[in-house]
This record gives structure tokens, C-alpha cells and sequence, in this order.
């Protein structure tokens, strides 16, 4: 089933949101086929780069995302060394029907380049263009919420407005906002809500405030900089004042599952720590309340790693897919299909995990 433009002004979100969303002149659809009935697939993991969102980046910050048109290719970017293609929706529901994937969620990094005032416009831009993806696609595609962490009343009135009106199924964090880490005083309003309304936090890499080497950052600074941000956030007690956040933690979690227990090494020495630890146990522990998505982890001893630090029931499937020749989609699928697990607790990485906490079923 499909939604056009009458049917979508008819759903619930109302005729003012609908005007809003500034859908006059949806594009011709491809159409959904029915959703695979053997390996049930939801990619939390997912990344959509709307042309609008690129052209503003690159106009409010040249130095670091770099806009730009090919005649062939279309609208793309450059960040971080890694070309960033403009959102087709049509062109990813034949990747994902090729690829088996039943439903992606959509989530976009570079928007949090910046703590500035220009994230309230940038946030409505990439929420609204995600919408719209997901009315014209209802059973592919869902959304992440993007929020203006620069104003706190703003964020929540954004976040209402996805969650609420929109349908959107979770909330989208990067590591650092503009070089702010989310353990910040500043940003406690935003976890207090994350936790009142038990959805999904999506934690993603960014552009590390630390990292000056010259290797690009997505291969060596990114896990790392996952890691330094969930830890902060861990250290200073997220989970002991906020105990229903629901925090996912891109590829693998970085290389929290690896150093879980070398990171405890502050509880135990009190010189490994500094004053802003505020936890009564060690790290590890509360690191078992995260989830972690599979992207980029293309190895079993990773993958056996992360699954011992957080458990089976605490993985979902996650592809980054964005670029259309990576193959990434088929590589992670494959990937998980070549374990020697169950198949039910395949079903639960593929599918039931994602479901259970995105409340899709
Ligand atoms: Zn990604």
C-alpha cells in the first residue's frame, strides 16, 4: 500500500503539519512490493541526505562539508573524506528490495556539524523531507527524530512534533553536537524526555573535537570517538538519574565492547578517573543497557565481543547503507547469515530487537 498526496493530507497528523511538509510535488513512486516473509529485515542503521540539507551545509559550513553537483551523479557532498549522495527514495526501495531489508531507518550525521542557530531550520529540513519519505513509503521507510540542541524549548517542541505528529520513531544523536558532548548539564532537559518517553537514542559518530590526525576519521577516529562519548555519558551517570533511556550505539558500539573492562580500571583506581565520575558501580555494568547496531562489524571476534558485553537481545541489524555501489547492505546480511547462531537469535538481531524497541509491532 502506498500513500499519496489526498491520503496523506487525510492521516492523522492534520492538514497543518501536512501544508508543512510542503509536499506539493511528490516524485513519481516506484512501487513496494510486499515485505519478504522468510529473514524479516529492519536496518537501524541507515542514512538519507536530503539535496536542500547538503546545499545549506555547505553554504553555512564550506570549511568542513564541501557541496557540490555532477551532471551524472547529481547533488552529492564531501565530509570527512566521504562522499555523501543526495537522498533518491525511489532509487533506495529497489536497493532494499534487492537486498532483502523490509524496513530502514532513516537518520542523517552531518546535520550536527554545528551548535549554532542554524540547527532549528537544517533539523525542520531534514525532518520534514524524512516524512514525506515516509508517508509516500509507509511499510519501508522510518524516521529518527533530528533535533536543535542549541535551544532546549525548541528541541522539545521538535522532538513533540516528530514523535507526536509525525510518526517518527525514535530520537538521532551524534557523538559530539558542533564539538559538544551530550553529558553537558546543558543538555539534561533532552535526557529527561528521552527518558519519560522510553524511545530509542541513536548514537552515531561525528567529527571528533580530539582527533588532528591527518588519516580520514571515519576508519580510526569514529569508533573511538563513540567510545569517549557513551563513556562520558556513562561516567557521569546517565543511567542513574535517567534509567528508561534506551541508548543505541552505532557499529559495534566503536570499541566500548573491547576496552568495557579496562574502562572500569577508573572505578577501581581512583587516580584513572576524574571528578566528574558520579557512578556506584563499574562502567562495564551499565554498558550491558546499551544496544548496538552491526554496522562495520564484519568480523566474528567483534562481533562475539559486543554480543558478550550486551547480550543477543541487545543487538540490532544495521547496514550504514548510503552508498549505492558499497554493497554494504549485502555484505552485513550476508555477513550474519554466515554466523553460527540460532535462527531464532538471528530473527532477533534482523528483526524482533529493532521491533521491540522502535514499538512496531
Ligand atoms: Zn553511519
Amino acid at each position: 500500500m502506498s500513500v499519496n498526496r489526498r491520503d496523506f493530507l487525510r492521516i492523522g497528523t492534520g492538514g497543518a503539519v501536512a501544508a508543512s511538509l510542503a509536499l506539493e510535488s511528490l516524485p513519481a513512486q516506484v512501487p513496494e512490493s510486499s515485505v519478504s516473509t522468510e529473514t524479516r529485515r529492519i536496518d537501524f542503521h541507515s542514512h538519507a541526505f536530503p539535496a536542500e540539507l547538503l546545499r545549506s551545509l555547505g553554504k553555512y559550513y564550506p570549511e568542513i562539508i564541501h557541496y557540490k553537483e555532477d551532471p551524472v551523479r547529481g547533488p552529492y557532498a564531501i565530509h570527512a573524506g566521504t562522499p555523501l549522495p543526495a537522498w533518491d527514495d525511489s532509487l533506495r526501495i529497489k536497493d532494499i528490495q534487492a537486498a532483502g531489508v523490509d524496513v530502514e531507518v532513516l537518520s542523517c550525521p552531518p546535520l550536527y556539524t554545528a551548535l549554532d542557530d542554524h540547527l532549528p531550520e537544517l533539523c525542520r529540513l531534514v525532518n520534514d523531507r524524512l516524512a514525506g519519505s515516509c508517508l509516500r513509503y509507509p511499510r519501508r521507510f522510518k524516521a529518527f527524530a533530528h533535533l536543535p540542541f542549541n535551544d532546549m524549548d525548541a528541541l522539545l517542541k521538535e522532538m513533540s512534533r516528530c514523535l507526536d505528529q509525525l510518526g517518527f520513531v525514535g530520537v538521532f544523536i551524534t557523538s559530539n553536537i558542533g564539538g559538544h558532548y551530550l553529558d553537558a548539564p546543558q543538555f539534561e532537559e533532552f535526557w529527561h524526555e528521552a527518558d519519560k518517553r522510553r524511545v530509542p537514542v541513536f548514537l552515531h559518530p561525528l567529527l571528533s573535537p580530539c582527533y588532528q590526525d591527518s588519516e580520514q576519521p571515519p576508519i580510526f577516529s569514529f569508533p573511538y570517538e563513540s567510545t569517549l562519548a557513551v563513556t562520558r555519558l556513562i561516567t557521569r551517570g546517565l543511567y542513574e538519574r535517567f534509567p528508561n533511556v534506551v541508548l543505541v550505539v552505532a557499529h559495534l558500539g566503536g570499541t566500548l565492547p573491547y576496552l568495557a573492562h579496562r574502562i572500569d580500571l577508573g572505578h577501581e583506581i581512583p587516580a584513572l578517573r576524574t571528578p566528574e565520575w558520579k557512578i556506584s558501580r563499574p562502567p562495564s555494568e551499565y554498558m550491558k543497557k546499551l544496544y548496538f547496531d552491526t554496522a562495520m562489524g564484519w568480523s566474528r571476534g567483534a562481533f562475539n565481543c559486543a554480543r558478550d558485553l550486551v547480550g543477543i537481545e541487545h543487538l540490532v541489524l544495521g547496514t550504514d547503507y548510503f552508498i549505492r555501489e558499497s554493497g554494504w547492505m549485502g555484505r552485513t546480511t550476508g555477513f550474519l547469515s554466515s554466523l553460527d547462531i540460532k535462527p531464532a537469535e538471528r530473527e532477533l538481531i534482523s528483526y524482533q530487537n529493532a521491533s521491540r524497541i522502535l514499538k512496531l509491532s
